[in-house]
């Protein structure tokens, strides 16, 4: 049985009219699904009986059950969500002053072996559907009783590596029958997969691209990223320079500082000379420690001094508040531990 979430509006438009339904039902489910947040198909009473029962034996709901929720006391929470299959994802809710934040895992895992992240080393698990994606919000949202206002693919995963179905999501996300979350509101972050920020400039979303860059040289950047054996810094910025040239958007450059790697004056001198010119905006992250991992955070007066040459140099850098590294929920910790553990 399919997930009825797995469908944007025009694909589920096309499945009812395949079942020998009229496609306006489709716009009365999407209704119910995501604003009126049905938890049954026999709640959706604008049809008819038997559409219902067509419904129940043909698709499922795909809701979630939590198998854990942690609560920081920055009030950050994280939800381990039970996929079935002994499969498992987690998201995170973050309260900023404007709004809630969701971060959500687009696949089981990750392939990109980031020398620096928690989702290194687990078993890949595969990709999440759409309707799996779009699930964490809706759960996240039923569970805390608040509305989220900006969804952020920073969880587990990489969303250019599951492109499809993290598109197919920010369609349902951003319709406005669907949950009408602007696209301004989403930001897709990728590790340097240059053929598809290329597609992405050419979807015609306006969403956010961020780009996890790290490291301003390929010696060091590859030390830290095999993506950019695959693709390099090079390429990596012409395809950023094309895509602000195509969607006339500013791109963020995630930067995570480990001490005596990569948050020297040198590393802050070259980041400038790589950005120079580029509508851009330079996140800075203090990086958090993982289990058997090499890096560990810079100090604080070193990321202000790296923040400042930037600002001074031309390039507007925000450092990234940490939250909820009391619950492992913080960037990079997230990490689906074995669900017979503790
Ligand atoms: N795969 C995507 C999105 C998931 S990671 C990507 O690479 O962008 C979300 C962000 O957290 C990325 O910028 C990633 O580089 C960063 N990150 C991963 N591990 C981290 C760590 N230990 N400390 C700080 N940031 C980390």
């Amino acid at each position: 049985m399919r997930n009825i979430k797995d469908y944007n509006l025009d694909e589920l438009k096309e499945e009812l009219v395949s079942i020998g339904e009229k496609p306006f039902r489709a716009e009365q489910i999407f209704k119910w699904l995501y604003q009126d947040r049905a938890n049954t198909f026999d709640d959706m009473t604008n049809l008819s009986l038997s559409l219902r029962e067509k419904l129940k034996s043909n698709y499922t709901l795909g809701d979630f059950k939590i198998l854990r929720k942690l609560v920081s006391k920055d009030g950050t929470i994280k939800y381990l969500f039970d996929l079935g299959n002994d499969n498992a994802i987690e998201t995170v809710l973050m309260e900023y002053h404007h709004g809630n934040t969701i971060c959500v895992s687009s696949q089981i895992g990750c392939r990109m072996g980031c020398k620096f992240c928690a989702s290194t080393g687990i078993a890949f698990g595969g990709n999440l559907t759409s309707g799996q994606i779009v699930q964490q919000l809706l759960e996240v949202e039923k569970d805390t009783g608040s509305k989220i206002s900006n969804i952020v693919f920073m969880g587990i995963g990489e969303p250019l590596d599951n492109y499809d179905n993290v598109i197919n999501a920010i369609r349902i996300i951003n319709n406005p029958k669907g949950l009408n979350i602007g696209a301004r509101h989403i930001s897709v972050s990728t590790s340097g997969v240059v053929p598809r920020i290329y597609d992405l400039a050419k979807e015609n979303i306006q969403c956010t691209l961020s780009i996890s860059l790290h490291a301003t040289n390929n010696e060091k950047r590859s030390s830290m990223m095999p993506v950019n054996n695959m693709y390099n810094i090079e390429e990596l910025m012409k395809a950023c320079k094309d895509y602000i040239a195509m969607t006339n958007k500013r791109i963020s450059f995630e930067y995570a500082l480990a001490k005596d790697n990569n948050d020297n004056l040198e590393d802050a001198k070259e980041l400038v000379k790589l950005l120079h010119g580029m509508l851009a905006h330079v996140n800075l992250i203090p990086i958090n420690s993982i289990e058997n991992g090499k890096y560990t955070k810079s100090t604080n007066e070193n990321i202000i001094k790296f923040r400042d040459y930037l600002n001074d140099h031309g390039i507007v850098a925000t450092i990234r508040r940490e939250l909820g590294s009391d619950i492992d929920a913080a960037c990079g910790q997230l990490r689906k531990k074995n669900l017979k553990e503790d």
